[in-house]
Order: C-alpha cells, then structure tokens, then sequence
C-alpha cells in the first residue's frame, strides 16, 4: 500500500473493564469490556495513511481533554486500546458491505445503535465480541460475499498496526 491510497479499514480494539463514553451528540453509554470491531473508510486526500496516523495520534494523546473530537471512533479510542488494523487500499467505498459481513460474525452485538453510521443506513459500523474475533474468520465471510467477488482485493487484509 502507497502513502496516500484511499481504503476501507477495521479497528481491532480491546476494552479492559466496562466504560462508561460519552460519543458526542449520540449520547452515553456503557461500553462492556470486551473487543470491537470498527469499520471506516479513508477516501480523502492523504488516504488511508493520514486517517490512520490522525487516529493513532489521537490515542496518544488521550489525556488531551482539549481535543477537538470529529469522529464517533475517536471518543472510544480516548479509552480503548487499539490491538489491530486491518485494510485494504480501494478507492470503493466498501465500509457499509464490510459492516454487513462483520454483523454477520458469530457472537456479534451491537453495543451502541448508530455508531459511526451518521452517513449511511447501517444499524452501526462498530460490533461487540466478548471473546476475541479473529481476521481469518472475517476475511473468510467476506470471501463467501457474492456482493464482493467483483472486488477481491477486499480480501487481501494486511493485518497489524501500520
Ligand atoms: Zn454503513
């Protein structure tokens, strides 16, 4: 992957101990320990690179109260640990396909309705595990996606945290 491809990413994330976040004008809500998956896209300038050292920098600076906080994924990442990245450069938006594939995961629930999805029609693009989900499980659903045969560089996930 270039610097500034534009691409579709998941968040592994990791809670210790229930939380409980106040993500902006959505509300509060307890958050129970446990992992979360969280699906975005980064089809700007700077691509996937800029989005991800943005987020990354924003968990670095956690204890920045000052902070001004745009996305829903930021507030959660003030207190989650961010475990994985995986992603693929497309200039497709496939954030919305591959929530469909992800809610379809064994064991998902949907903490908080409406997460991330202010822009499309999804229930939320962050699903709950009590246990940890595993990338081969997922690249796997999104294989058995016929939506997705046309573009099988969605299922090439490059895993870690770039
Ligand atoms: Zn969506």
């Amino acid at each position: 992957m270039t610097e500034a491809e534009p691409g579709t990413y998941v968040f592994l994330l990791k809670l210790d101990k229930q939380e409980r976040i106040t993500v902006g004008k959505l509300g509060t809500f307890d958050f129970p320990a446990g992992y979360y998956l969280y699906v975005g896209s980064a089809l700007g300038p700077g691509g996937l690179q800029a989005r991800l050292t943005r987020h990354r920098r924003n968990t670095a600076l956690r204890s920045n109260s000052g902070k001004k906080l745009h996305w829903h994924i930021d507030y959660l990442l003030q207190r989650a640990q961010l475990i994985e990245v995986w992603s693929v450069a497309s200039k497709e938006r496939l954030e919305c396909k591959w929530s469909e594939v992800a809610r379809k995961l064994p064991g998902v629930q949907i903490p908080v309705q409406g997460f991330g999805s202010s822009d499309c029609h999804c229930p939320a693009h962050l699903i709950y595990f009590s246990a940890r989900p595993d990338r081969k499980q997922f690249e796997q659903a999104l294989q058995a996606c016929s939506a997705l045969s046309h573009q099988p560089s969605a299922t090439q996930l490059s895993g870690g945290i770039p």
